[in-house]
């Protein structure tokens, strides 16, 4: 039988084995520790990056894909970082942790977009 070391404790556990029996903590396979960090570098800053993409829409349309297709690249080349740098049990962590103010931070992002709309909306009625 494979053995490895718990993503958590450092314990020698089967490969098999979804939860430690030392320390009880889930193991995670990589596609989830991915997906993860792609999520951490996603909520990381997203207040700021959602408000300078959306200047960027006010400006021009394609201003505002532009500054999309830059975070996009950057987020890639970030969370491949964290995920080659950072063991699986920070992660998880900084995971957590990123979640919990991404929502606040999400629900003032949604009433930006809205006053934008607004903004759109009369400045097309003025005319
Ligand atoms: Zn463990």
């Amino acid at each position: 039988m494979d053995n490895t070391k718990c993503q958590f404790c450092d314990e020698d556990i089967s490969v098999q084995a979804r939860i430690c029996p030392h320390c009880q903590k889930t193991q995670y396979v990589a596609e989830e520790i991915n997906s993860m960090a792609y999520n951490i570098v996603f909520y990381q800053y997203f207040l700021i990056k959602a408000a300078i993409i959306l200047v960027c829409f006010v400006l021009a349309w394609w201003a505002g894909l532009i500054a999309i297709a830059v975070a996009t690249i950057i987020s890639l080349i970030m969370a491949n970082s964290i995920v080659t740098n950072y063991p699986p049990f920070l992660i998880v962590e900084l995971f957590e942790k990123s979640k919990k103010s991404f929502y606040i931070e999400l629900v003032i992002v949604l009433v930006l977009i809205v006053l934008v709309i607004i903004y759109f909306v009369k400045k097309s009625s003025d005319i």
